[in-house]
C-alpha cells in the first residue's frame, strides 16, 4: 500500500475543513433549537407534551455529543496532517489506503486494526467510528 500522494492529502484536508464547516452549522442549528423548545415547554402545560418535548431534546444532546466527537476527531486528523503522521495506522503503522481515508478522513486505523479495536474496546463500537 502506497503512501498518500500531495494531491490526495490537499483532498482530504479540504474534506476535513468542509466537515468541520457543516458540524459547527449543525451544532449552532442545534442550540438555536433549544431556544424554541424552552419556549415551546413554557407554552405548553400538558404534562403528556412537555415529556414528549423532553425526550427530543434527550436526542438532540445525543446528537451533539456525536458532532462535537466527530469535531474532535476531525481536530485529531488536522493535527496529524501538521506533524506527517497522516494516513498510518496508529495501531500497525501501515498506511491506510486513500479509498478507507475518502470514506471517512477522520480514520486513525487500517480495516482490520479497528475491526479489533472495536472487538476490544465496546464503547468505541457503539460512537463513530475513527
Ligand atoms: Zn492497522
Amino acid at each position: 500500500m502506497e503512501k498518500l500522494n500531495n494531491s490526495q492529502l490537499k483532498h482530504l484536508r479540504a474534506v476535513l475543513i468542509e466537515r468541520e464547516a457543516a458540524l459547527r452549522t449543525d451544532m449552532k442549528r442545534g442550540a438555536d433549537d433549544k431556544e424554541e423548545y424552552a419556549q415551546v415547554a413554557s407554552e405548553v402545560p400538558d404534562p403528556g407534551d412537555a415529556s414528549f418535548a423532553n425526550l427530543e431534546v434527550d436526542l438532540g444532546n445525543a446528537a451533539v455529543g456525536r458532532e462535537l466527537n466527530e469535531l474532535r476527531a476531525i481536530e485529531v486528523a488536522q493535527a496529524r496532517m501538521e506533524n506527517g503522521s497522516y494516513g498510518e495506522c496508529m495501531e500497525c503503522g501501515f498506511p491506510i489506503p486513500y479509498e478507507r481515508l475518502e470514506a471517512q478522513p477522520t480514520a486513525e486505523r487500517c480495516a482490520p486494526c479497528q475491526e479489533m479495536y472495536e472487538k476490544t474496546h465496546a464503547d468505541a463500537a457503539k460512537g463513530a467510528t475513527l
